[in-house]
């Protein structure tokens, strides 16, 4: 059994994690300052003895002896991040800073969730870890980006000069239950729009294209990345590499929803990446075989029954 604190444990990926690593029999400390996430989301688990939370902000240093720590701390939807920009910056920065302070003093290991957006808007596709990515320091959605990118340079340095347990993982598109439903990602919009039988709010013409990740091939990935020896730092992609046009997504989602709602295209947002798909050899190779398997069609019909209960309710 091991003590695991997990940032970000009140958000949708975190929640997931949380119920997890409690599963396999870990303790587990969520610590969440509920800016995205929501106590909803873990309600369930507190009941358990061996589930804490704590309300705090990863900006402020936090102690605690724990044997991991997966800071996942970061609003990840773009109106959520570039609501407070500035806040975003200093929770990917300062945050990744108290939390390998913190990895460093405890001699813990460390695992960064770290994000395709490191790539921007790439040139390279599908994005292998060597690439450096094509991202504008100054547009809106750089907030994230660069704070993502500068939390990838305190890992490796912290590694480094100080031989912190480091582990970086680039997450692509992740999607399933627990997403906030004016989260205002692609799959949780839709998926409300469609089941309420509003307009499905398509942003440019629809060709850009994502790869989606349901939740469970992440944490798989995630938490087999924790396990690696200390040698295996990463960054590793950990994505589902079958790529989707958003025009394609939308048509799915009225498709499976029996919806009657119709499309709008309304104007792509400033920098909207045109193409994401990762590059996933090197996650197959250092992950034991990890390779994602849960299709779009069945993970979305498990996220879109979640939607329909909580409209219901
Ligand atoms: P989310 O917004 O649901 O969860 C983020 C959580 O962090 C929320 O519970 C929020 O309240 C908390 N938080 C935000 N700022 C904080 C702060 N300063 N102190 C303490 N807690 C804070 O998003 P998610 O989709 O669950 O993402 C989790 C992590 O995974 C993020 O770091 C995100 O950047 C990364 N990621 C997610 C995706 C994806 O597709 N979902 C893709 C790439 C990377
Ligand atoms: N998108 C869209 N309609 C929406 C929400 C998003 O067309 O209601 C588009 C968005 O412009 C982007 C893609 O869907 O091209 C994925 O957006 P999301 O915010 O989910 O993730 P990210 O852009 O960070 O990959």
């Amino acid at each position: 059994m091991k003590r695991i604190l997990v940032t970000g444990g009140a958000g949708f990926i975190g929640s997931h994690l949380c119920e997890r690593l409690l599963r396999e029999g870990h303790e587990v400390l969520c610590l969440d300052n509920y800016f995205t996430g929501s106590k909803k989301n873990i309600t369930h688990l507190l009941e358990n003895p061996y589930f804490e939370l704590i309300r705090h902000d990863v900006t402020t240093p936090y102690f605690v002896e724990v044997d991991e720590i997966y800071n996942l701390a970061c609003p990840a939807s773009p109106i959520h991040y570039q609501y407070n920009p500035i806040k975003t910056v200093k929770t990917s920065v300062m945050g990744a800073i108290n939390m390998l302070g913190l990895a460093k003093r405890i001699r813990s290991k460390v695992l960064q969730a770290s994000t395709s957006e490191v790539y921007g808007d790439p040139s390279v596709h599908p994005q292998p870890e060597s690439y450096w990515g094509n991202v504008n320091p100054i547009g809106v959605r750089s907030c994230y980006d660069e704070g993502k990118r500068c939390a990838e340079t305190l890992f490796t340095d912290y590694h480094q000069q100080n031989q912190v347990r480091i582990k970086i993982v680039r997450i692509f598109n992740t999607y399933g239950p627990n997403m906030h439903p004016n989260d205002g990602r692609v799959v949780s919009n839709f998926i409300v729009q469609a089941l309420q039988n509003q307009e499905i709010t398509i942003y440019g013409d629809g060709s850009q294209t994502r790869s989606f990740q349901y939740v469970d091939d992440l944490l798989e990935g995630m938490i087999r990345m924790m396990q690696t020896g200390d040698n295996i730092t990463g960054p590793v992609n950990i994505g589902n590499p079958v790529e989707f046009t958003i025009l394609e997504l939308a048509e799915k989602i009225i498709s499976m929803t029996g919806s009657r709602s119709k499309i709008s295209f309304l104007p792509l947002p400033q920098d909207d990446p045109v193409q994401r798909q990762p590059d996933i050899s090197l996650a197959k190779k250092i992950l034991d075989g990890w390779s994602p398997v849960v299709e779009l069609e069945a993970g979305l019909e498990k996220t879109i029954a979640y939607f329909n209960h909580l409209l219901n309710s």
